[in-house]
């Protein structure tokens, strides 16, 4: 007879989109609901490899509450881990209840909040990601084909078994063009939950891997000349009315009044939020021209080049086409933290709306075919090339910092300093080794 106790995690997290928590005894789960688990200020500070970043704002003292969503409990036994897996998602708050102005999950149910209450309007989104398989000494295939996949097929069947199980709606699961990479997908759902939920399976897929003796790299460029892993993150409005208000036949490429303007408040901030979106220095080797990335602020119509893509819309079939109508980000990946990404998507749009702004214009065509003056012309601004670029336009766009407390600015800017300082001197190849063992 087993002798094990399951244990509930309860987790945040962090700005390295690292999650982390505090495990208890499943069955005291109830008991914890009221007041959570201990945190501290000082984890939010730690990078990526494992170092708490100094200075920053937070020193050795100090404590928060992390309390669990109990509607955000994901389960599931099906990892080939010996007790279940077991996540619940919490928000950060003071020992007074009242919330820390750094959680990232509470930025973004705000975010969502607020856009309810200016606009009227819901979002609903859903992460794409795509991973590579480490060590799994696969035979080689064709990628993007059947025997692709088939090669790690019990993986790839406990993995939608899995997430099945832990309720995340999977969709699709395929060998992507990368060497040994996959991707995989699930139906869209509300914004918090969205969120929840890519930072589910990123550790429900590291698991299965692991058990395996595997390691499952969701790093944005496992090795300078890799094919990327993107998180591309779908989005679509849904109106008061709770219809689908994305589509309009009569828009520019099919874009709602409302969806072109926030399409156009994402473009505004873009070169902004893409440190919250890509936040490593290993994120600006894949955001390059002709990565099937992105790396302009573009908008276009089913082109996997542009940040916005306007996504396919199926025609036949018997669904209504307007619901499944959506928009993605190219521009993230798991460096990032969902709930930051998403909640700088969603302020950023949310400014597009408040202002009126019109849609931008639909471009097709490679940027890097024109002239500089064609693409100011057009709206094409080059995304930042570096974290350090794309940090100084975090800085310097007023309306962007002002979605954030100071301490949270203070603590973002200094850690991804601390995690660029802490690289100094590797060479890309070095580079993309520490980001493919951390992610
Ligand atoms: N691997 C590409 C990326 O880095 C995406 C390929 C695709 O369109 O799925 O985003
Ligand atoms: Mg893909």
């Amino acid at each position: 007879m087993s002798t094990d106790v399951d244990l509930t995690g309860i987790v945040t997290t962090d700005i390295a989109a690292v999650t982390r928590g505090r495990f208890i005894a499943s069955d005291t789960f109830e008991k914890t609901i009221a007041t959570g688990v201990g945190w501290l200020q000082a984890n939010l500070s730690l990078t990526p490899f494992n170092v708490i970043a100094h200075p920053n704002p937070w020193g050795s003292s100090g404590d928060l509450r992390l309390l669990p969503d109990p509607n955000a409990r994901y389960r599931t036994s099906k990892t080939g881990s010996q007790t279940p897996f077991d996540m619940v998602p919490g928000n950060l708050v003071e020992l007074d209840g009242s919330p820390w102005s750094c959680c990232t999950r509470t930025m973004l149910a705000d975010a969502l909040a607020e856009l309810k209450a200016k606009t009227g309007l819901t979002l609903v989104a859903a992460f794409e990601h795509e991973f590579k398989l480490l060590d799994a000494g696969l035979p080689k295939e064709h990628v993007m084909s059947f025997a692709g996949l088939r090669r790690a097929d019990g993986f790839a069947s406990q993995v939608m078994a899995a997430l099945d199980e832990a309720g995340l709606n999977p969709e699709v699961i395929i060998s992507e063009y990368g060497e040994d990479q996959f991707e995989v997908t699930n139906a869209p759902c509300d914004g918090l939950a969205a969120a929840d939920r890519a930072a589910v399976l990123r550790e429900i897929v590291r698991e299965i891997a692991r058990t395996r003796g595997w390691k499952a790299s969701f790093a944005p460029k496992t090795s300078p000349s890799s094919v990327g892993n993107g998180v591309h993150i779908h989005f679509s409005l849904v109106g008061a009315d709770g219809q689908p208000a994305t589509y309009d036949p009569s828009g520019p490429a099919g874009l709602s009044r409302a969806a072109g303007s926030f399409c156009a408040g994402v473009l505004r901030h873009l070169p902004a939020i893409t440190a919250l979106t890509a936040s490593s220095v290993s994120s600006y080797y894949r955001l390059k021209p002709h990565n099937w990335s992105s790396s302009y602020t573009w908008l276009g119509d089913k082109d996997r080049e542009a940040t916005l893509r306007i996504c396919p819309m199926v025609t036949f079939g018997g669904k209504d086409p307007a619901k499944s109508f959506n928009i993605e980000y190219r521009a993230a990946d798991a460096t990032s933290n969902p709930y930051l990404a998403l909640a700088a998507i969603v302020r950023a749009g949310l400014e597009g709306l408040i202002a009126g702004l019109p849609c931008p214009q639909v471009h097709s065509g490679d940027p890097e075919e024109l002239s500089e003056e064609q693409r100011v012309e057009k709206g094409l601004r080059r995304l930042p090339e570096t974290l350090a670029g794309a940090l100084d336009a975090l800085k310097s766009d007023a309306v962007v910092t002002s979605w954030f407390s100071e301490a949270f600015l203070e603590t973002f800017v200094g850690m991804k300093a601390f995690e660029m300082a802490s690289l100094d001197g590797l060479d890309e190849e070095a580079i993309c080794a520490s980001y493919r063992a951390a992610y």
